[in-house]
């Protein structure tokens, strides 16, 4: 069911760029514990990188981008063998460091290493998609024990100076989930920072585009080639992509304010919503507001003013007694709404309020034209090769020496 049409030109459009943005992208190795479908990286046994290749990497980011935080991603970086070394090193550098992580090798003994060598958040990706030993085959309902379990020990076991985000990878099978995952979100307020969903994107075959062919440097693609890549998933050919509106439309069905307030549009489409972000301010397992877009704005705005960068995570504690920010209600309609909640029930008032992200992001869409439309200056970009590219399709570089390019095909001439 269609809700509201989402409104991008009212939102307010992240500045992130290629230069400054909120994250980079790192990759100390390509290595995984699991074989989760949908997976844009091949899962390669030898992919441990010495760390001073990492360090290497991470002084070319350096001279080419300001950054707020580093995503530490892979493969599993926990089972990268100096992840804590890494961890303390990007601290050292002044970035934040933050993990992105499938969990399944998390112990409390290494949160709280990580912890103090200086680890600012994890990202968790749990899915049903995922071949996960013990949990395969669980719904995305069953896994909210799993990631409530996650959840708890980053929160115990790094002294609640650990930001815990989940992202779920979302498909047409698990598009009705949303709303559950929302509610589970919100239920856990106090533990759960940012809740992403991902939406499920499969290199399309050539042979099936009827408009265009794709090259890499000049030479046409194969359909062989293509299904070389791991994120071409035959099976899932038949999938239509599912869009951010996709999702509003799922949120709403329990969450009928739900209103974004921020969004990156995409490369050749200034509309899209590559990266869509609402705010909520609430307590445990109850939203007072949305934020709106000069909430989003400001925080940005002075971020970038007093650190030199634009916010990308924030530990805990800085999320918490929300209820600070009331004196902006003044200027500001979202916290106004949210004020004017809370004041009219004083059981509200003794428990502190908190932030909590809802992100999108919508990967690579196709046009029919051939063209495609990725992230306007990509916050997860990485270091390769003194450049900085797609994390997403990193693959396609390793094996082909450049990107997949659509063009369209010649039409024979008009009589
Ligand atoms: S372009 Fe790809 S790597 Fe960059 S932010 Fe978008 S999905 Fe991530």
């Amino acid at each position: 069911m269609r809700t509201r049409a989402l409104t991008p030109i009212k939102y307010y459009r992240l500045p992130w760029n290629l230069s400054d943005n909120a994250i980079t992208w790192l990759e100390p190795t390509t290595k995984c514990n699991l074989y989760c479908e949908g997976c844009y990286r091949e899962n390669d046994p030898e992919g441990h990188k010495p760390l001073e290749t990492v360090i290497r990497e991470l002084e070319s980011v350096k001279k080419l981008r300001r950054s707020d935080g580093i995503s530490i991603a892979g493969g599993e970086p926990l089972i990268y063998p100096q992840i804590v070394d890494l961890v303390r090193h990007v601290a050292a550098q002044g970035w934040k460091p933050i993990i992105n992580s499938n969990g399944h090798a998390l112990t409390p003994e290494l949160v709280r290493d990580l912890e103090r060598a200086g680890l600012v958040g994890f990202t968790m990706h749990v899915d049903s998609h995922q071949k996960r030993p013990g949990w395969s085959g669980k719904s995305e309902a069953e896994l909210n024990a799993l990631r409530l379990s996650l959840a708890e020990m980053i929160h115990e076991a790094g002294r609640g100076r650990v930001a815990c985000a989940f992202n779920a990878t979302i498909y047409r099978d698990t598009l009705g989930d949303v709303p559950m995952l929302d509610r589970w979100a919100e239920e856990h307020m106090d533990l759960v920072n940012t809740m992403v969903f991902i939406l499920f994107r499969s290199a399309k075959l050539l042979s099936k585009q009827k408009d265009f062919d794709g090259f890499v440097n000049g030479k046409k693609i194969t359909a062989k080639d293509l299904k070389a890549l791991p994120y071409q998933l035959d099976h899932m050919e038949d999938h239509e992509d599912i869009m951010a509106q996709d999702i509003a439309d799922a949120m709403r069905r329990r969450s009928p304010e739900y209103e974004p307030c921020a969004f990156l549009n995409g490369t050749e489409d200034p509309a899209a919503m590559k990266w869509l972000l609402a705010l909520r301010m609430g307590r445990r397992a109850e939203t007072l507001g949305w934020m709106d877009p000069r909430f989003a704005e400001a925080v940005q705005s002075l971020h970038h003013l007093f650190h030199g960068t634009y916010l990308a995570y924030s530990r805990p504690g800085s999320l918490k007694n929300a209820q600070a920010l009331f004196f902006l209600a003044l200027f500001n309609k979202g916290l106004r709404r949210a004020l004017l909640r809370w004041l009219a029930r004083p059981s509200r008032w003794i428990e502190p309020l908190r932030m909590q992200s809802v992100m999108v992001i919508q990967p690579c869409d196709v046009l029919t034209d051939g063209r495609q439309s990725m992230c306007d200056g990509c916050p997860d970009a990485i270091p390769y090769k003194g450049r900085l590219v797609w994390s997403c399709r990193l693959d396609e570089l390793e094996r082909f020496g450049g990107f997949i390019m659509g063009f369209a095909k010649k039409k024979p001439p008009q009589a």
